[in-house]
């Protein structure tokens, strides 16, 4: 039988669950997995993507680390994909790579004032949040009024975390910075605009229904964004989801704050529609003063027409999510349109062409773009890992399979890489910094640190 010497670069939930999938499979075939990543810990986008305090969803780490602790994947962080490791080395030594980077820049959007001083990408947020390594330590958190463009899954967390008081966060693994930039915070309005109407938002209902029970914050919905057409009334009819999204705005209608009348909370989530960005006010010293947009009017057909009104609001700090980008990678072909790696179900495709690259597969984010929750991630890895079993005519053929080379390659070149063990050394040290405060886990942020506390030095 042969054996599959595969590498994966990417160690969130798209490489771990193709790993996983393909080690399912071995009865069919023999492999040995290298996981390459770029941080010092695995599990991408759930360590460094999902909000502190959803543990719910955070509480997938433990089915990944089953994947990582079956003991038959080697794991080398602190890698980079490009600079400690090339294309070539791996067709070096491996049969064929599996690329699973995900999505972690904020899609751009051409907007007048959109460079002003406070105006952010939600992924830069998130990245500060949940303990990214690669972001500055400090957040500015001065604005007393705040806008969230966009009316998906990450525009609440951002809006969430925005309006949350930083001691009802301390239960969860925020790292301590983040709670003393948070615990400063002087926002006490929040305001989320979405382009379109409550029939047509790309969040799901229990995380709408969170932003209702956070405490000392008002939930705030307008009348005027309830006058539904016929698409809309036929989306609530005919959706589940949709349905469960119009009761909860609909119950909100009726607390104190709706309308932006009574209400005793100290801080306010606005949830504004039909609200299509024109631009971002700056002062004389280019920094964010108000938010200027056209409110629109459904079409008919679940999409929106503007209406020429042109309205404006007073804020401090602007964050957008509406989506995020992959980022090209190094003798990879890219789509520089879509933010993804041309694929066909995960064969990656020369750029501009139908052809298959040999040996070279995607999945997760990178694949299919920044779309779809964390288990769609599974059907996805099968659909790129089933190729790759059919193509083993066309798999690469390494001069240097052995198990020793990639170390030994590793250590010639000075990089520190972190191993699975290395993986342990650091979680327990979070938990234990934890334990000591009463804390579920304390991230620990730097990535020196995290490389030092992984390598036992
Ligand atoms: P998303 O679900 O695609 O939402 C993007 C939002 O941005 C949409 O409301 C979209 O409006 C809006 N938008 C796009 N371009 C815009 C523009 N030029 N002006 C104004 N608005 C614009 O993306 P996401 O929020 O980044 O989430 C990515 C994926 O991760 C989703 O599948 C999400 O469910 C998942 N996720 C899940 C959780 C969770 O807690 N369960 C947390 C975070 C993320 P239109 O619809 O009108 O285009």
């Amino acid at each position: 039988m042969t054996q599959l010497r595969l590498a994966i670069v990417g160690a969130g939930p798209a490489g771990i669950y193709a790993a996983d999938i393909l080690l399912k499979a071995e009865r069919k075939f023999n492999v040995a997995i290298d996981l390459f990543e770029q941080l010092p810990a695995p599990y991408g986008l759930v360590r460094y993507g999902v909000a502190p305090d959803h543990p719910r969803i955070k509480g997938i780490i433990n089915a990944l680390r089953d994947v990582l602790d079956r003991g038959d994947i080697r794991v080398f962080g602190n890698v980079r994909f490009g600079e400690d490791i090339t294309l070539d080395d791996l067709k070096r030594h491996y049969h064929a790579v599996i690329f699973s980077t995900g999505a972690v820049r904020d899609t751009t959007l051409d907007l007048p004032g959109i460079d002003a001083e406070g105006s952010y990408g939600a992924a830069d947020f998130v990245s500060w949040f949940d303990g990214h390594p690669d972001v500055p330590r400090e957040w500015p958190l001065e604005a007393e009024s705040v806008a969230v463009l966009g009316n998906g899954n990450v525009a609440l967390d951002v809006a969430r975390m925005l309006a949350k008081h930083a001691d009802d966060l301390l239960p969860t693994e925020i790292p301590a910075n983040v709670y003393d930039g948070l615990k400063a915070s002087k926002v006490t309005d929040v305001h989320v605009f979405g382009r379109r109407g409550p029939a047509q938002v790309k969040f799901t209902p229990l995380e709408l229904r969170e932003l209702g029970e956070l405490h000392d914050v008002d939930t705030v919905v307008y009348d005027e964004d309830f006058d539904y057409d016929q698409a809309s009334l036929d989306a609530i009819a005919s959706n589940k989801q949709v349905m469960v999204i119009d009761r909860v705005l609909q119950s909100w209608r009726q607390r104190p704050g709706a309308n932006g009348v009574g209400g005793e909370a100290s801080r306010r989530l606005h949830l504004h529609f039909y609200a299509k960005p024109v631009e971002i006010v700056a002062d004389d010293e280019g920094r964010v003063s108000a938010f200027r947009y056209e409110r629109t009017r459904p079409d008919g057909q679940g999409g929106v027409v503007g209406t020429g009104e042109i309205r404006e609001i007073a804020i401090q700090a602007m964050y957008r999510a509406i989506g995020y980008f992959g980022s090209p990678l190094p003798g990879v072909p890219f789509d520089e349109r879509h933010g993804v790696i041309p694929n066909h179900e995960g064969q990656i495709l020369r750029a501009g062409s139908n052809d298959v690259v040999p040996g070279a597969y995607t999945t997760g984010w990178i694949k299919r773009g920044p779309v779809g929750l964390i288990g769609h991630t599974k059907s996805d890895a099968m659909e790129t890992v089933r190729h790759l079993i059919n193509d083993q005519g066309s798999w690469w053929q390494p001069e240097d399979p052995s198990e020793a080379a990639i170390p030994a390659l590793l250590a010639e070149r000075g990089v520190r890489y972190t191993d699975l063990d290395g993986w342990h050394n650091l979680d327990q040290h979070e938990l234990a910094l934890g334990e000591a405060e009463g804390r579920v886990r304390i991230k620990v942020v730097e990535r020196d640190e995290m490389v030092r506390v992984s390598r036992a030095e």
